[in-house]
C-alpha cells in the first residue's frame, strides 16, 4: 500500500535504521559435523561502530541498494554485490514475502563495518533491513517474529538485531541474552583486506586434521568470561579472551600475530582476533586508555578505532515522510 500525500500523489516515505557490529568475545569451534557446519559456543558484544539502512518506498515493484557516500570506509576495490546477493537485498524480500502491504523499497546503506571483516557487518544490515522494512510496510511483526526471519538470513543476524551481549549456540544462531550491561572499551584495528569466513573455517579444519586432533563439541561458554563482562573486570577478562579461529587467520593472514603484537606493546590489556577475523580487537581499561591506544597504533599508520560495548541492537533513528 503506498502512502497517500496530499492530492492522492504518492509520498515517498524513508525509514533509517542503525545497527552495531560485533565483537566474539570468545569463541569455540567444534569439528566439522556432517552436514559442513560447525557447532560454535560464543559470547557476542555489540559494538559502537553501526551500519546504517535508509529504506525509502518507491513505486516501482522490486528491490534496489546502493551504498551510501557518507560510509566511512575506503570501498575502492571491495566486492559488495548490489543485487539479490546482498544481505540486507535478501532481509527486505524476505520482509516482502511476509508483509501485506509491501512497496518496492530502495535500501541505502552507510558502511562503516568493515567488509568480511569478521564484524557482521553484512548481517547488521540485514537486521536493519528487516526492522526498516517493518516499521515501513506496517507489518507489526513482533520482536520474537523477526528474529525468527533474523536466523533464515545467516548465523549473526539474529544477533544483530537483539543487540548488548549474547551467548550463541548451535550454528550461533541460538541465542541468549546476557545480563551483562558494564561497559568494556576496545580499539579494533581494521584490517585493508578482507577474509573469507568459510576459508578460515576450512583452514582451521586443515591445521586440526594435520596435528590429528578434532577439537570438542562445544556446549556452553566458560562462566568466567560472563562474570567478567558483568562486574566490568577487563583484567579478569583478559584472561578468558579465547578464539578458536585466529590461529586460522593468522595462517591465513600472518600479519595478524605482529598486530596483536604491537596492540599489547603499546598498551593494550589484551587482543584477540574478532570472529574469523581480520578485525583485531583489543582491550583497554577505560575510555581515555582505548582513545590513547587508538591514537599510537594510527601514528604507527594502522587503521585504528576506539569503540565501547555493550550497545542495543537494531532500532530505528528516524521515520520521514517525504
Ligand atoms: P561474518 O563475521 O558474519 O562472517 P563478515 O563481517 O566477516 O561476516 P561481511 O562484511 O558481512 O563479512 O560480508 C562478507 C561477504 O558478504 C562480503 O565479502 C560480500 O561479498 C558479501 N555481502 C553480502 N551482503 C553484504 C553487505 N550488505 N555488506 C557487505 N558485504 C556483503
Amino acid at each position: 500500500m503506498a502512502v497517500q500525500g496530499v492530492r492522492g500523489r504518492f509520498a515517498a516515505r524513508t525509514v533509517r535504521v542503525k545497527a552495531p557490529g560485533k565483537v566474539n568475545v570468545s569463541l569455540d569451534v567444534g569439528p566439522l559435523r556432517p552436514d559442513g557446519y560447525h557447532s560454535v559456543a560464543s559470547v557476542y558484544l555489540a559494538v559502537s561502530l553501526y551500519e546504517e539502512v535508509a529504506a525509502t518506498s518507491t513505486t516501482s515493484d522490486g528491490i534496489t541498494v546502493s551504498i551510501s557516500p557518507d560510509s566511512t570506509l575506503d570501498l575502492d576495490g571491495v566486492d559488495i554485490p548490489l543485487d539479490e546477493r546482498n544481505l540486507a537485498y535478501k532481509a527486505a524480500a524476505i520482509m516482502a514475502d511476509v508483509s501485506e502491504h509491501s512497496t518496492g523499497v530502495h535500501l541505502e546503506i552507510t558502511k562503516r563495518v568493515p567488509v568480511a571483516g569478521g564484524m557482521g557487518g553484512g548481517s547488521a544490515d540485514a537486521a536493519a533491513t528487516l526492522l526498516a522494512c517493518d516499521a515501513l510496510w506496517n507489518s507489526g511483526l513482533s520482536r520474537d517474529e523477526l528474529a525468527h526471519l533474523a536466523a533464515e538470513l545467516g548465523a549473526d543476524v539474529p544477533f544483530a538485531l537483539l543487540g548488548g551481549t549474547a551467548v550463541g549456540l548451535g550454528v550461533g544462531d541460538e541465542l541468549s541474552p546476557a545480563l551483562a550491561k558494564a561497559q568494556m572499551d576496545w580499539v579494533l584495528v581494521t584490517a585493508e583486506f578482507g577474509l573469507s569466513t568459510p576459508e578460515v573455517f576450512r583452514t582451521l579444519d586443515r591445521l586440526r586434521e594435520a596435528e590429528g586432533v578434532d577439537g570438542d563439541e562445544p556446549t556452553a561458554v566458560d562462566p568466567k568470561i560472563l562474570q567478567a563482562l558483568r562486574s566490568g573486570d577487563a583484567d579478569a577478562l583478559s584472561r578468558v579472551l579465547v578464539n578458536d579461529l585466529q590461529r586460522a587467520s593468522i595462517e591465513l593472514a600472518p600479519g595478524l600475530r605482529d598486530t596483536l603484537g604491537l596492540g599489547e606493546s603499546c598498551g593494550a590489556i589484551a587482543g584477540i582476533v574478532s570472529g574469523s577475523g581480520p578485525t583485531v580487537a583489543l582491550l583497554a581499561h577505560n575510555p581515555e586508555a582505548a582513545e590513547n591506544l587508538a591514537g599510537e597504533l594510527q601514528h604507527k599508520g594502522l587503521n585504528a578505532l576506539a569503540v565501547h560495548g555493550p550497545v542495543p541492537g537494531a532500532r530505528i533513528i528516524s521515520d520521514t515522510l517525504l
